[in-house]
């Protein structure tokens, strides 16, 4: 067998945004994925589905697995053949044990390379407004461990006291007071500033700010725990002027997003531009039926003069069948096409195939009052369907023609597990996006599942179906002006803002 490949990768320190396009390249061949506690989980959605996902942890008290053991891990993958991913928290070879890792796969004749990330030394002072050098200030940066217990010495002091750089602490949160008391014995000012930055990058930084002499102090108030750095030196005094990170207008809010189709992936990216934490449930998935299921319709096609698609995923659904069974676009060459609305018609004319009716507005009344004035009795209407679509159309086309709606595509509700749900309610949310009725019902269906209550919470609506369905169950929701997506946005930022 082919000998595999090893891409140690760094990940950088948090934001999925600050991925070399090099990592993201090698995240995307890998089949055997092997990740830290500091490289973000959200990074791993970009990988094959089908990929092997490994967790070897890593957190200071609490060693998922041994180096050693890692080190076997990544040569017995390479050596199955496997294209193997080593994702690391922000640099591999800055404190992250690439080395040892590297050297290992050479030993063992393993073919590897390593992929520099952004590290958290430079680019957490920055997120947190403070630039690591600045001219006048700061002519030198220095990166080292503030932990002291296994195979290093403590610093020299004196010496590091002597440089007139910013000095930059890595996995010293455990170890502030002794390290600030170090500096000022040293001969360092005590009203030299000093901060500390938590989970930086992520939508949960937080920095804490003060002196040499006060740090210490001001962390145990915050009740910061590791993951955090440490820097010390005047650029941190940039910080006021500097910081945007954290300034963003709904930086600190944490808002559920209840997913139900693509464009929800919109309103997340949206919501964390503007500095939300934001925590995607995926309500529903979307499986395609067997054509066999619905075959009859797709051989009948010659008796139907008029094709329906109420969403992009019957179109899709639909194609797939054609497809399927061997047929393509030419078996409904004869047929004209309705869409309920710009995004059903835009996947219609991705296939090459343009829409003849397209009402103003994408909601089956619509729909089915426009056809109501063009179909004739001797119509026959073929509507491919999700098996929760509406029957609205339907009943209305049915007083004048014959319809048929074969289901093409099913709605499977809630795949999320409940003590995911948990979690999440437990570290307390700002609120909840629905963008669809389905969503409030597949939610409350979630909540029940969990035994749980409704989070006492703003629930955002897109429009007044969607309001509906949480009013019906006793909930007063904010419900955006417009239903689009950016709408849903303004409102929750006007909201959250209150
Ligand atoms: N290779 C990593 C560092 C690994 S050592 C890098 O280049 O960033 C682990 C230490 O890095 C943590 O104890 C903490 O001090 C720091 N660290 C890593 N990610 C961090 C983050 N997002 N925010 C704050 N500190 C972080």
């Amino acid at each position: 067998m082919d000998n595999g490949f090893v891409y140690l990768i760094g990940a950088g320190p948090g934001d999925p945004d600050l991925l070399t396009q090099k990592a993201a390249k090698a995240l995307k061949k890998a089949d055997v994925v092997v990740y830290d506690y500091l490289a973000n989980k959200k990074l791993l959605a970009t990988c094959k589905p089908d990929a092997e996902y490994i967790y070897v942890g890593k957190q200071a008290a609490n060693h998922a697995m041994k180096q050693e053991d890692i080190n076997d891990l990544l040569v017995e993958k390479g050596k199955a053949g496997h294209t193997v991913a080593r994702l690391k928290g922000g640099d591999p070879y800055v404190f992250g044990r690439g080395g040892e890792e590297a050297a290992e796969l050479r030993k063992e004749g393993v073919a590897f390379e390593t992929i520099p990330g952004v590290t958290s030394a430079i680019a957490g002072p920055s997120y947190a407004g403070i630039p690591v050098t600045h001219r006048g200030v700061a002519r030198s940066f220095h990166v080292m461990t503030g932990h002291f217990k296994d195979d290093y010495a403590e610093w020299d002091w004196d010496a590091l006291t002597r440089l007139d750089g910013t000095l930059i602490f890595l996995m010293g949160i455990g170890n502030i007071p002794r390290i600030m008391q170090a500096l000022i014995d040293a001969g360092k000012p005590a009203d030299t500033p000093a901060a500390v930055i938590r989970w930086a990058t992520h939508p949960v930084q937080k920095t804490v700010v003060g002196t040499l002499s006060t740090l210490a102090d001001e962390v145990l108030k915050a009740g910061i725990k590791p993951p955090g750095l440490i820097v010390v030196g005047p650029v941190v005094n940039f910080r006021d002027v500097l910081s945007t990170f954290e300034n963003r207008p709904l930086f600190g809010q944490k808002v559920i997003v209840t997913r139900s189709r693509a464009q929800a992936g919109k309103l997340s990216g949206y919501l964390e531009d503007k500095g939300a934490e934001v925590v995607e449930l995926p309500m529903i998935k979307i499986e395609t039926e067997p054509a066999s299921n619905w075959q009859t319709y797709i051989e009948t096609l010659n008796d139907y003069s008029w094709l329906v698609f109420t969403s992009q995923n019957s179109v899709a659904s639909f194609m797939n069948g054609l497809f399927e069974t061997g047929r393509d676009v030419r078996s409904i060459g004869h047929m004209k096409l309705a869409s309920i609305g710009s995004g059903t018609a835009k996947a219609l004319k991705d296939f090459g195939l343009i829409s003849d009716l397209i009402p103003e507005r994408a909601i089956s009344e619509a729909l089915a009052k426009q056809m109501n004035e063009v179909v004739k009795t001797e119509d026959r209407v073929l509507i491919p369907s999700g098996n929760l679509a509406s029957d609205v159309l339907k009943k209305e086309l049915e007083s004048i023609c014959h319809v048929d709606m074969p289901v093409v595509y099913n709605t499977v509700v809630g795949e999320e597990s409940s003590d995911h749900l948990k979690d999440v309610l437990e570290g307390g949310i700002n609120g909840i996006t629905f963008t669809s009725a389905s969503t409030v019902k597949n939610f409350n269906a979630l909540i029940e599942k969990a035994g749980l209550n409704w989070p006492a919470t703003k629930c955002f609506s897109i429009g007044p179906k969607t309001s509906n369905a949480l009013k019906e169950l006793g909930l007063e929701p904010v419900e955006s002006e417009h239903a689009t997506i950016d709408s849903v946005v303004t409102c929750v930022e006007n909201e959250l803002l209150k």
